[in-house]
């Protein structure tokens, strides 16, 4: 039986206790084994704050992004073997596993990229230089330093390559050290990546560390100068932020949570033009791909409600084609869930959709999968509902069905109907909006707006080179308001702020711009 390794305080630790079995989402035998038990939370955290900040306070912003490129490098590697791992761990088709392991190692490089842009300097800075006295030698300049604690990360199970990639990408180049928590269910991917990057000795001592199952009492020890990002359910996120010694120090905290994305139909699109088009493509893609476990998939479809049969007839099609079972198969397009657990939740959860709205695809229950033995696996076809007329919504605009689940709502056709529809939600990841109608987008924009950590606009100009909108690109923000978290992760050099201080060096201006790097 495989246990998974703890890498802490310079060591790698494998625990004898208090195992956390791994179960294959197909098969569902037991494949490896985790636990952190005797793991010295306390000497982590220390040596991450010694080792790992002394390492890389030594280092300029290119130095940092030379880790990133290290860390890419190695794990690019080892590419097949952790597709292969990811389809028996997660259950993920090999596009999905693709997705995740390719969308961790395009983050590093993004963030390598931007550091090496940076070169030789060792400070960020925040704009220009004020002027403060009546001659410019008095002046100020905005540092940005390097939080002298640690950056913790806690990860969803959904992208287990990806997840911490994309904090972690951040997080060093700004000068962090990070200590990093896979969910437990899909943690064999993660810590198999951890391995790669120590053998490749990518990464100098304290600079990187994984914890493997229960975080025992390190958050209880955060302080001041650490940093919290997590990434998974609300319920988990309002517990640890509201933890007394984070409150009490004013620990920094980042918060990823469920989102009820939206993708929204504007009434000039026709059906069969390129952006309708558009439009069904993504959304039957965002609700299948990684068996609709992304935070980002689809959750309410909102039309016309003209266009209403039409959209469904069409996406109908669309999900009807998709093949679900074991990866293993050849003919397979869509994987199980990850977990019994995900399986009950999708169950029940479109039970509770079911009070707003009428099953037109699916079952929502369990089925069999194609490739893999009957009454085995996780399997949980997609599945779409339409709201039905007259309803209130309640349950349709606030629960969040993690997996190929997503509901037709109907709305009057205006930009304005379209944005209280889509801020129904409560605050999402991403929504997106097809439109080729520049004044529907503006009045969408200045109605709801706010309520969107980003647009995503489908329209036929940009239609082939459209990614998708699930896709999270490091150049732009991830994150969203309300009961998306109210985070915000990527988007360049933004996405570092979480980890820097940002100091007002005040004085003799050629004394500090040299100080800083600015001036020989
Ligand atoms: P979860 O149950 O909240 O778990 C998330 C992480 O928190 C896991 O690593 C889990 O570890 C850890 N955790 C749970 N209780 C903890 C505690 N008391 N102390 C320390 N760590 C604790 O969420 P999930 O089921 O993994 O993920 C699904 C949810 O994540 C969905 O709601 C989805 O929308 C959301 N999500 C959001 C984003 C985003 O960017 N906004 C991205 C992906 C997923 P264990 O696994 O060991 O319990």
């Amino acid at each position: 039986m495989k246990t998974l390794r703890n890498y802490v305080h310079g060591t790698v630790h494998e625990a004898d206790s208090g195992f956390v079995p791994l179960v294959d989402p197909c098969s569902e035998e037991t494949i490896a084994q985790v636990s952190s038990a005797g793991v010295d939370f306390r000497k982590a955290l220390e040596h991450a704050r010694t080792a790992g900040h002394a390492a890389l306070n030594e280092m300029t912003i290119g130095q940092r992004a030379e880790l990133l490129g290290a860390m890419a490098k190695a794990l690019h590697e080892h590419r097949d073997e952790l597709i292969a791992l990811s389809l028996r761990n997660t259950g993920a088709t090999r596009k999905d596993a693709k997705f995740d392991i390719d969308g961790g190692t395009f983050t590093l490089s993004h963030y390598k990229s931007l550091g090496e842009s940076m070169g030789a300097r060792r400070f960020f800075v925040d704009g220009e230089g004020v002027q403060l006295g009546r001659s410019a030698r008095f002046s100020g300049e905005h540092l940005l330093l390097p939080l002298s604690g640690v950056a913790v990360h806690i990860n969803a199970f959904n992208f287990p390559v990806w997840g911490f990639a994309e904090k972690a990408a951040c997080a060093i180049l700004a000068g962090m050290p990070v200590i990093t928590k896979p969910a437990t269910s899909t943690a064999w991917v993660a810590e198999r990546c951890m391995e790669i990057i120590h053998e490749a000795g990518a990464l100098p001592p304290g600079v990187f560390s994984m914890i493997c199952g229960s975080t025992g009492d390190l958050l209880d020890q955060l302080g001041s100068q650490d940093v919290l990002a997590f990434t998974g359910s609300a319920s988990t996120a309002l517990k640890l932020r509201s933890k007394a010694n984070m409150l009490e120090s004013n620990t920094r905290v980042n918060l990823e949570a469920d989102s009820l994305n939206a993708a929204v139909l504007a009434a000039d699109v026709e059906p069969g033009s390129e952006t309708w088009g558009v439009f069904v493509n993504d959304v039957a893609r965002e609700i299948s791909q990684k068996t609709g476990q992304k935070c980002t998939a689809v959750r309410r479809i909102i039309v016309p409600g003209e266009r209403l049969a039409e959209v469904q007839d069409a996406l109908v099609e669309r999900l009807e084609a998709i093949v679900t079972g074991n990866p293993e198969d050849a003919s397979v397009s869509m994987g199980p869930l990850a977990t019994r657990q995900q399986l009950d939740d999708a169950i029940e959860g479109v039970k509770l959709l079911r009070q707003d709205a009428d099953v037109v695809l699916g079952t929502g229950e369990r089925i069999d999968g194609v490739g893999n033995p009957a009454g085995k696996g996780w399997f949980f076809g997609p599945t779409l509902l339409r709201m039905r007329d007259g309803a209130e919504g309640k349950a349709v605009q606030s629960h969040e069905v993690f997996g190929p689940v997503s509901t037709l709502i109907p709305y009057d056709g205006s930009a304005e109907g379209a944005a209280c529809m889509g801020a129904g939600g409560g605050g999402s990841l991403v929504t997106s909006l097809y439109t080729d109608d520049g004044e529907f987008l503006t009045r969408f924009l200045v109605s709801g707006g706010s309520y969107q950590g980003r647009l995503y606009v489908g329209s036929e100009k940009v239609a082939p080179m459209l990614p998708g909108s699930g896709v999270a690109m490091p150049q732009v923000l991830h994150g969203g308001p309300g009961r998306a978290g109210g985070g915000e992760e990527l988007g360049g050099e933004r996405g570092l702020s979480l980890y820097l201080q940002r100091v007002a060096v005040t004085g003799d201006r050629a004394l500090i711009q040299r100080a800083a790097g600015l001036k020989d």
